[in-house]
Parts: structure tokens; C-alpha cells; sequence
């Protein structure tokens, strides 16, 4: 049998169920074999004596005594004495009244439920006849498809019975046979076959691993070969950097760089320097410096004769960076420019030309980059900061406005190597792992709300001194379901603490039009607001050196990794600055995010627990990140085989035989699949 013939082939599709089938995705049988069950059913019978309170079990038993029912309102609850294994036990059955009749002493039945081991009673879920067509059923794991439609999870089993005994022996493998014996994977057909009936626990694991380390190992295998190709290519520029007026740029700074900046700008000016297209993701704690590597990055672009670009989130925070990097480099005969959608008509005009004439050498600004009517004489350097907050299709835009210019990426918001591989697999990775000298390490405390009034006491205290604070809430609106104090009503209390002492409470919050937003931004940043209310729009990169406070209220609802992006905006000045967090976490998990915060200022470290307690989704925080859908894998849980398949798959692409021997004609197939064009490797 062929297995790409279609799935009517099967006993018992008709027209319904194969057009239910294929609303599954299943058109053929290889389809059929390749779709999964999300879970199985255990019936595997267990001796009551090894099996723990709560756990699941099946058992076989005699009934023993009359059935006892119990009506409450509308539910009942049935309770019957059953003799297994002479051990006489309860079974208890809610709302199924009619089961008194059947349940006549002496009757053989399996039970499938939870074992409740102080009162020796099973709560049970599922209920038959001990016919022997039952009990050949028992000791075994039975798969549960997801259906559609006319299909039941019946249906399924049968086809993919059938499916099996004709279609299984035509499942070819896919990865290289060398890594199969290393391994000792299991080959492509038998784990298919385990996996949708599984003889025992031992062997159905064995076929899951096989299929974690495949899918694992092909997502990757997509990344690098994509990687590798396009550096085939050689179309990139090479920018001649000079290394001597970049070592006196660097002289001029206020400051000696760190080791770790040292090494990135190593990584980075390597990459510009060769015929690549660089494509790099640099990671970096809030406050570890990335700004003076772009600096340093954008110089290296300009005196190699090419234009740089920097986009980033917000116009407060386009303006912080054209502040910085114009006092930085204009000393040195580089024109910088900012635009952001605030530009008049005419100052927008003017920009344009000037970009288009490269009289511009950096253009620093946000969304406005990437409108059409922007475009560069020689755009050589692309850097986007706090990217995660850029879609992919908004970098490519910016990217293209140039002939394949370098490519930066900088993100504060750390993200666990595991995740950085998988979401960013095709790009290389630098990381600045240390903070500047001398930085005062900003003290943490967690507060519960009885607290509050020690906490603005204390902020007073602060604000007499002359320092600001932030003060930021979940919830812009009063939600009657969690009963969360908002930002308005925050602000609103704040103030009528605050004002008759002389200091002004401003709001932020994210339904303000962008204009208001960076009015209340500027007034905050020239002190004559104190005191900013806020939701967590203040979140991304803003720097104003003279807040010492951070007071986050119902932090137990935020992620951990971005509690640590907020406590980041503190700490920027020489004064010791504080963060506050008040919660009232009522699950011990809720206590021990808490403490993690408290415990450490690390954000790869913070990411990487949160990721484990929140998942990688929501780590990088947009939909448009990029992160692939695993039906098996776990990048959480199997890190270690994410890494092993990694460096296999790097390994491979490096490989000659790899691209041409017809032993790898199946993975190069995948790939093409995939959109990866091997085209001119082929060639
Ligand atoms: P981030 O990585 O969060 O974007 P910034 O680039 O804004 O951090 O840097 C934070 C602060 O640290 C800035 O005021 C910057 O001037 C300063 N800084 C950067 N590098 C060093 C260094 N090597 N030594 C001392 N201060 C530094
Ligand atoms: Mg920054």
C-alpha cells in the first residue's frame, strides 16, 4: 500500500469522516500515521497495596452488598462495597443514580478511578463489565486523539489500527543514521507505532524522546541551515573599520568600558568587518550599557563610510538615545538626527533630504523609520533597541531600507539561552553579562498593603530629599472581578496625600494619545511632576536618574521578568534607590516568586524561573516573536536535548557531504519543504 494514498482508502471513511478527517489535516495515510494522541487513558490494573492516595487507578472487583443511594437536591451520590484482591473497599458514584439496579452483588466490574487511600475508597470515573472483551483491554494505555465532526476517538483508533498494519513498514527515517546509533533512537516507523499504542510505560517514553529529539533536532536544523546559506552568499558589506580612530573614540568616553562590553564590541565589529550580513542579538540587563556599544557600533559604521539607523520604541525614549548619542559623536564630525512622528511637516522634509543626500550619518527615531518616504544614500548599520517590542515584519521593513546592512538587536528584557536558540536560532547571540562599576545595588523589599502607610512615609521621606518616585498599577480600570485598586483611583488617593506637602502626582496610562504620554513623560523627567502613577507603559528603556523609588502595587500579578525591567528604571543615579513591592500573595508559588526578586538582581536568572514558572511564551511577550508550536518538545523541560540537537544539527550544516550525498536527500527535502532555499548550493 502506497502511503500517500488518501485516507478513504480505510475501512469505514465515508465521505463525512474523511471530510472530517481532513478539517484535521489528514488527507493521506502517512497523514493519518503522523497525527499523534495529545494524551492516553491508563487501565493499567494496580495492586491497591502499592497505590498512593490520590492516584488513579483500575481495578477489577466483585460487587459486595446492596448499593446505598443518597440524594441531595438535584445530585446523588451512590456508594457500593466492593471485594478486590480480598480487600474490601468502597466505590463511590456520583450522579449516576441508575446504577443501583446494575450493580447487583456478586457481579464481576472494572472501575477506573481515584484511589482515596485513608477512607480505602475509589471515586469512580469509568465503569464496565468484567466481559473478557474488557479485560483484554486492561494493562494497556489507550490513545486520545483530538476530533472533529462525525469522528469519535473510536473512529480513530480503528484507523490508525488499520493504518498501521498497512502503512507503518513505507515509514522511511529521517535523521541521519549516524546520530540514530549514537542515540539509540528508536526508528521513525516503530516509535509511530508505540506512540499511538504503547506496550508499556518504559518503551512509550523511549518513542517520545525519539520524537522530542526529531522535532527538536529539525527546527534547528531549519535555523542553521538558513543561517549558513545565507552567509554563502557573501553579499553583506564590509565595512573597513579603522581601528585607531575607534580606539581614540573610545578614549573620550567618561568612562572605561566593562570587560563584558569590551567583548561584545569585539563580537559586533568582527561581524561588520566581514563579508556576512550580520545578524545579532545583544543581551544585556537594564543599565549594562548597550547604548554606548550602539554608539560605538554606529562610529565604526560612519567612518567606514556608510549611515547607521537606531529604532526604538517610543519617542521619549528616541529622544533619550539622540541626546546621548549626538553629545557622544557629533564631537567627532557625525551628523546625528532624530525623527519621530512629532517632526512638523518641514523639519520632516528637511530630514528626509538631508538623509537621502548623506548629510545624515545616524538617524535615530521610532516607527517613523520605516515609513516609505524614509530612505538612505548608504544605509550600513541597523540597530533596534528593546526589540521585543518590534515586530518581525517592522525590522524587515527597516532593514530593507538599505543593500543588506549589518543588523543589531538589542533587548534588555534577558532571555534564557534555551529560548534565545529557539526564537532567535538563526541569529548569533552576544551577551553583556556584567554592570558598570560602582553601581549601588537597588534594595528590594516585598510590603503587603497593611504597609502602605510606612511606604508613603517613607517615599516623603525620599521626595523631601528631593528624589522622584514611580508608582505603577496592573489595571487601568476599576475590574470589579479582582477588585484591584487602578491606576486612576492610585493616582487619585496619591494625590490627596501628596499635595498638600507640595508635590505633584502625575498619570500615565496606556490610553493616553502619544503626545500625552510623552507630556507626562517630560515633566517627569524635568521634576515637575514627583510622583508618576502609571501602568507599565514606563516599562521600556526611559532613564531619569533622579527617581530613587519604585513602588509597584499588586505585584504578585506581573511577571517576574518584567517586575525586574520596572526595579530597572531605578537605580540610575548615584543615590541609593529603593524598590517596593507590595503584594499579598496568597499561594506558597506566589511567595516564592516574591522572594526570587528579592533574592537576586540577576535578570538572566529571574527570566529563566520565570519561564519555568509562566512558560517561554510569555517571556518574550508578543505574539509576533516567533516561537515555533512543538507538538512533543518542551524547551523548558527538554533543554538538554534542545542543546544537544542544536550542536548536531550545527555540526551538519558545516559538513560538505551534507549538502550532496543522497543519504541526506530526506532532510534536505524537509528543508525545502520549509521555504529554505538550497538553490545556488545545490548549483
Ligand atoms: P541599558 O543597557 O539599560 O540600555 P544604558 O546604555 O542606558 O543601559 O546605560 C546605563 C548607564 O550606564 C548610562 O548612564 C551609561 O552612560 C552608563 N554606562 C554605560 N557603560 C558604562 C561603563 N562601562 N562604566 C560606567 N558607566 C557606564
Ligand atoms: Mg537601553
Amino acid at each position: 500500500m502506497n502511503l500517500y494514498q488518501s485516507v478513504s482508502v480505510l475501512k469505514g471513511v465515508g465521505k463525512e469522516k474523511e471530510k472530517d478527517l481532513h478539517s484535521l489535516g489528514i488527507f493521506t495515510i502517512h497523514d493519518l500515521l503522523e497525527y499523534l494522541p495529545y494524551r492516553y487513558e491508563d487501565y493499567t490494573v494496580k495492586d491497591l497495596a502499592s497505590v498512593s492516595d490520590g492516584e488513579k487507578v483500575t481495578i477489577i472487583a466483585t460487587v459486595y452488598g446492596e448499593p446505598v443511594l443518597r440524594h441531595y437536591g438535584k445530585k446523588s451520590r451512590l456508594s457500593v462495597r466492593l471485594l478486590s484482591e480480598k480487600l474490601l473497599i468502597t466505590a463511590v458514584f456520583f450522579n449516576r443514580p441508575f446504577l443501583k439496579r446494575q450493580l447487583q452483588s456478586g457481579k464481576e466490574i472494572i472501575v477506573t478511578g481515584k484511589w482515596e487511600l485513608g477512607k480505602k475508597q475509589i471515586v469512580v470515573q469509568h465503569y464496565r463489565y468484567a466481559l473478557d472483551k474488557h479485560i483484554k483491554d486492561l494493562n494497556s494505555l489507550h490513545p486520545v486523539y483530538s476530533v472533529t465532526g462525525s469522528l469519535t476517538i473510536g473512529d480513530m483508533r480503528k484507523f490508525m489500527k488499520e493504518a498501521i498494519s498497512v502503512g507503518i513498514h513505507g515509514i522511511k527515517e529521517i535523521l541521519p543514521s549516524d546520530l540514530v546509533k549514537k542515540y539509540r533512537l528508536m526508528s521513525r516507523g516503530e516509535a509511530i507505532k508505540l506512540l499511538h499504542f504503547p506496550v508499556d510505560a518504559e518503551s512509550g517514553k523511549m518513542a517520545k524522546r525519539r520524537f522530542v529529539y526529531e522535532e527538536l533536532f529539525l527546527f534547528q536544523l531549519k535555523m542553521l541551515a538558513h543561517r549558513y546559506l545565507s552567509r554563502q552568499e557573501k553579499e553583506g558589506i564590509q565595512h573597513s573599520v579603522d581601528v585607531n580612530s575607534l580606539k581614540k573614540f573610545i578614549d573620550t568616553l567618561p568612562f572605561s568600558l566593562t570587560d563584558a562590553q569590551k567583548r561584545v564590541l569585539r563580537e559586533i565589529l568582527s561581524d561588520m568587518k566581514s563579508p556576512y550580513v550580520m545578524n545579532r542579538l545583544l543581551q544585556g540587563d537594564v543599565g549594562s550599557g548597550k547604548t554606548v556599544v550602539a554608539a560605538i557600533a554606529l562610529f565604526a559604521s560612519v567612518k567606514a563610510g556608510f549611515q547607521g539607523a537606531l529604532m526604538v520604541p517610543t519617542e521619549i525614549l528616541a529622544e533619550q538615545h539622540y541626546q546621548s548619542l549626538h553629545s557622544l559623536l557629533s564631537p567627532h564630525g557625525i551628523e546625528v538626527a532624530l525623527l519621530t512622528g512629532s517632526a512638523t511637516p518641514r523639519q520632516r522634509k528637511d530630514i528626509l533630504g538631508q538623509l537621502q543626500m548623506g548629510l545624515i550619518d545616524v538617524l535615530i527615531g521610532t516607527h517613523a523609520l520605516i515609513q516609505e518616504d524614509v530612505s538612505f544614500r548608504r544605509l550600513g548599520l541597523v540597530i533596534t533597541d528593546e526589540q521585543h517590542r518590534f515586530g518581525v515584519e517592522q525590522r524587515r521593513i527597516l532593514r530593507q531600507k538599505g543593500e543588506h546592512p549589518d543588523v543589531l538587536l538589542m533587548t534588555a528584557t534577558p532571555i534564557p539561552r534555551t529560548l534565545a536558540i529557539t526564537a532567535y536560532g538563526d541569529m548569533d547571540v552576544s551577551v553583556i553579562d556584567e554592570l558598570p562599576l560602582g553601581r549601588k545595588p537597588i534594595e528590594t523589599y516585598i510590603a503587603n498593603f497593611s504597609m502602605l502607610d510606612r511606604v508613603l512615609q517613607f517615599i516623603r521621606k525620599e521626595l523631601k530629599k528631593g528624589r522622584q518616585a514611580y508608582v505603577i498599577c496592573p489595571l487601568i480600570e476599576e475590574s470589579e472581578k479582582l477588585d484591584l485598586e487602578n491606576a486612576i483611583d492610585v493616582h487619585a488617593q496619591l494625590r490627596e496625600y501628596f499635595s498638600p506637602m507640595g508635590f505633584t502626582v502625575g498619570l500615565m496610562h496606556g490610553r493616553l494619545s502619544p503626545q500625552e504620554k510623552e507630556e507626562v513623560m517630560k515633566s517627569f523627567a524635568n521634576q515637575e511632576i514627583h510622583i508618576l502613577v502609571s501602568t507599565t507603559v514606563v516599562e521600556v528603556g526611559v532613564n531619569v536618574p533622579n527617581a530613587t523609588v519604585m513602588l509597584v502595587y499588586h505585584a504578585e500579578r506581573f511577571g517576574l521578568a518584567q517586575l525586574h525591567q520596572l526595579r530597572g528604571r531605578v537605580g540610575r543615579g548615584s543615590e541609593q534607590s529603593y524598590c517596593i513591592f507590595l503584594a499579598d500573595p496568597k499561594t506558597e508559588v506566589g511567595k516564592a516568586r516574591m522572594k526570587i526578586l528579592k533574592d537576586t538582581d540577576d535578570g538572566f536568572e529571574i527570566a529563566r524561573r520565570d519561564m519555568e514558572l509562566r512558560g517561554p511564551g510569555d517571556i518574550l511577550g508578543t505574539k509576533q516573536s516567533g516561537l515555533p508550536e512543538f507538538k512533543m518538545a518542551d524547551i523548558v523541560r527538554d533543554y538538554k536535548i534542545l542543546e544537544i540537537a542544536r550542536r548536531d544539527a550545527a555540526h551538519l550544516v558545516q559538513q560538505d557531504s551534507f549538502w550532496t550525498e543522497s543519504s541526506f536527500q530526506p532532510l534536505r527535502d524537509y528543508l525545502q519543504k520549509e521555504g529554505i532555499l538550497l538553490g545556488h548550493k545545490l548549483d
